[in-house]
């Protein structure tokens, strides 16, 4: 839509100028660092970093509802940047200008209310946010698109050449940092270390076809986030895993959009979430809390973290009473949610310091945490795309984790739930082909339900001549064939002659 048609109230915010002052903040000594060079750890205590706008105060000069008006308005408007994560760029990155931002096709993602049967089985109102209609086809595009604008924004001024970009992955961010790194060539080239047979074949296939250089490591995730931690250490090189806090606020993009397709309207949801390095609930607690602190929603939702019971440390953690929680990294099983196999969370130390910070501004404990078997995870998984959604692995595990949470009163009927689907199915499918064809037995626990199976019927009907590659049937034998074929597909499928 055309500037002029929008209310001329709201005209001269709707295209955002640089703004702001951003630093890294560091969450346990609370010293703040100058954004202008790469930084993951605190230099004088080694913690984990948060990004920070030191002039946040000034975006409660807007009230509420014209930031909600500005938001809505943005929604119209054709502007590339501003058709992303950066539609809320006061709250992501303001001091980026929008000739920077690199915009892919990230966030915006459909939130699909599941049908009356699903609802039902479920228990309670019930959404999917396709996380998986990204570009890379997960959530991790929009810590992505983040992390890649605020390198090109270097790179622009001139602060930065000929970028190296390094990550550790589950399969995901790997995707993701191969798919946005290729578009900044040659400036920025990227390398990925991937668990060596711990992801899917598609997983493997992004950063070949996007032209990363891959490295598959023996052993699991956080053995290459060790060897990644390192070469960020001693070399020259951007680090793209999620202790970059620039993905994290990337990332609270997800909270932000959930609060638009709800109307601001956020006090009944209960959003729902798989926790691996916990870098995605990290950004979803904080984008709430920057919204209920501006006034653009009046209440904080309900966040439901749910892990597999092969990698639970966060879930451990929480069901220690709260005098005595000491973190235990985990060792890892298998697990169908694969790209949350991971055993010691780098973000941890975000977490515990915005969960405590969340329910203190609830006044109430609004995060919580659930485990589920591999098991119901697979079964939720298939139960949800069977009625229509395209749900990963990890869109199976929030369905039974929302069960787990229903049956334990922390969600209750009353409550509308948001679940994410961070990948798009076909990411995992390796998991729906083992499942049907009865193969997860073994190291994942899981026995396939007959009434959950489906396999391709062969259909050859017998004693006639068949189609052969390069020799189609013709005349008589390709009547022949035909009919016998068609009758062997009404038998199955028990049609009656009308
Ligand atoms: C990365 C990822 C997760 C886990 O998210 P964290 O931020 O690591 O907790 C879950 N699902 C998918 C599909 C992912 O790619
Ligand atoms: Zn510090």
């Amino acid at each position: 839509m055309n500037l002029e048609y929008l209310p001329r109230k709201i005209r001269d915010n709707l295209i955002p100028a640089p703004a702001g002052n951003m630093c890294y903040y560091c969450l346990e000594c609370g010293q703040r660092f100058d954004i202008h060079r790469l930084l993951y750890t605190c230099p004088d205590c080694g913690q984990v970093l948060m990004l920070e706008d030191t002039d946040f105060q000034r975006l409660k000069n807007i009230d509420g509802k014209t930031w909600r008006e500005i938001f809505d308005a943005r929604q119209m408007l054709k502007l590339p940047a501003l058709r992303g994560i950066y539609r809320f760029h006061e709250f992501i990155g303001p001091i980026i200008p929008l000739e920077a931002v690199v915009y892919l096709g990230e966030g915006h993602t459909p939130v699909i209310e599941a049908s009356s049967q699903l609802q039902a089985m479920a228990g309670c109102r019930l959404f999917y946010k396709n996380d998986g209609q990204n570009p890379s086809a997960s959530f991790k595009d929009r810590g992505m698109a983040s992390a890649l604008s605020y390198i090109n924004y270097l790179l622009r001024q001139g602060k930065m050449e000929n970028v190296l970009a390094v990550c550790a992955s589950t399969g995901d961010t790997s995707a993701a940092a191969a798919l946005y790194s290729a578009y900044l060539q040659p400036a920025v080239r990227t390398a990925v270390l991937l668990p060596e047979g711990k992801v899917t074949s598609q997983q493997l296939a992004q950063p070949l076809g996007s032209g990363a250089k891959v490295f598959e490591i023996p052993g699991v995730f956080d053995d290459c986030m060790k060897i990644v931690e390192v070469l960020s250490e001693r070399y020259n090189v951007a680090l793209l895993n999620s202790k970059n806090a620039w993905r994290i606020l990337g990332q609270e993009s997800y909270s932000y959009e959930i609060a638009q397709a709800f109307d601001y309207r956020t006090a009944d949801l209960a959003v729902v979430v798989p926790v691996g390095n916990a870098g995605n609930i990290t950004a979803v607690m904080n984008g709430f809390l920057k919204f209920l602190e501006t006034g653009i929603i009046d209440a904080l939702p309900k966040i439901i973290g749910v892990q597999s019971m092969h990698a639970d440390p966060v879930v451990r953690y929480y069901n220690t009473p709260a005098g005595k929680r000491k973190f235990k990294p985990v060792t890892v099983k298998p697990s169908v949610a694969q790209a949350a196999m991971i055993g010691n969370p780098v973000s941890m130390p975000r977490v515990i310091r915005l969960v405590d910070k969340y329910n203190d501004m609830a006044g109430r404990q609004r995060v919580f945490f659930v485990e589920v078997t591999e098991q119901k995870i697979m079964d939720w998984q298939l139960t949800a795309n069977r009625h229509g959604h395209i749900a990963c692995t990890h869109g199976g595990e929030c369905l039974a984790g929302l069960q787990e949470a229903l049956a334990r009163a922390m969600v209750t009927e009353d409550d509308t739930a948001v679940l994410d689907s961070t990948a798009h199915a076909l990411k995992f499918v390796g998991f729906q082909d083992m499942y049907f064809q009865g193969q997860l037995q073994r190291s994942f626990n899981v026995v396939s339900k007959p009434e959950l199976i489906n396999l391709p019927v062969k259909i050859r009907p017998g004693g006639l001549k068949l189609p052969q590659p390069g020799e189609p049937l013709t005349g008589r034998d390709l009547e022949r064939f035909v009919q016998a074929s068609a009758e062997t597909v009404a038998l199955q499928l028990n049609l009656k002659k009308g």
